[in-house]
């Protein structure tokens, strides 16, 4: 069996995911008050941060 490789953030050496990322690595602590301190990726993603995320 082929064995499923969880990719691991190399700044905090944590699981890398995209929730880690919007919701609990402190190093974004910053980038995350800019969307109001989001509790879930519901939150983070929601309505009311769209324009404040740029896609470029
Ligand atoms: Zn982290």
């Amino acid at each position: 069996m082929k064995q499923e490789i969880q990719p691991v953030f190399s700044q905090c050496n944590e699981p890398l995911s995209i929730k880690y990322i919007v919701l609990d690595c402190p190093l974004y602590v910053n980038s995350r008050s800019i969307l109001n301190k989001p509790s879930s990726m519901k939150e983070a993603l929601g309505e009311h941060n769209s324009h404040l995320i740029h896609i470029p």
